[in-house]
């Protein structure tokens, strides 16, 4: 096991994303969005989701997980923590 403890989880800040512009962003909050509604989870300040929703997404912005995670700290919606939920990828 890491010095560090387990796999930290990727959790979104969904207030952070409400703020940032729709041409960065929208992708990601429709995704966010689709998994609170299959969830039935509305009232969160924040979502954690799946390593492999993750991989999704990096799909949808044509970067590696690793770049899409980067981009996302940048944005102020993951937690720089998040690294090393995706060091395992
Ligand atoms: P599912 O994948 O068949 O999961 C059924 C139920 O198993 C989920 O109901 C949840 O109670 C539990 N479950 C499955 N995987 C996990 C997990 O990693 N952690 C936790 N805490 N519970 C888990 P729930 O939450 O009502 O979700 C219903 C369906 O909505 C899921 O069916 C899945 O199809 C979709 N869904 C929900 N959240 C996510 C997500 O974060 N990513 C993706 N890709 N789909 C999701
Ligand atoms: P945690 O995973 O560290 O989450 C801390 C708090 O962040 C949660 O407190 C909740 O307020 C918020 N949070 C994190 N992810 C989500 C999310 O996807 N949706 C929403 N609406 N809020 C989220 P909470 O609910 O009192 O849970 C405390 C702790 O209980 C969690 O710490 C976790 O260790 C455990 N827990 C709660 N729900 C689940 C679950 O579905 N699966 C597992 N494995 N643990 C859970
Ligand atoms: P968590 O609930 O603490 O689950 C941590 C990891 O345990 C998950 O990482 C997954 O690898 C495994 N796991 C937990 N429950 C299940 C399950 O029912 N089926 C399977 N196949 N694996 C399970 P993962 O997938 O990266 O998810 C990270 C976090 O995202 C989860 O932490 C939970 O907070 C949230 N999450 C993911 N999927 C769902 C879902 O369907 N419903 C809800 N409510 N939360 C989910």
């Amino acid at each position: 096991p890491s010095p560090l403890g387990p796999t930290p989880k990727l959790v979104i800040d969904l207030e952070r994303l409400a703020q940032l512009p729709k041409e960065k962003a929208g992708a990601l909050a429709r995704y966010a969005a689709t998994i609170q509604s299959q969830r039935g989870d509305y009232n969160g300040k924040v979502l954690s989701i799946r390593q492999e929703d993750l991989r999704s997404l990096a799909v949808i912005y044509d970067k590696s997980p690793a770049e899409l995670t980067e981009e996302l700290i940048n944005w102020g919606v993951l937690d720089p923590e998040a690294r090393r939920a995706v060091e395992s990828f």
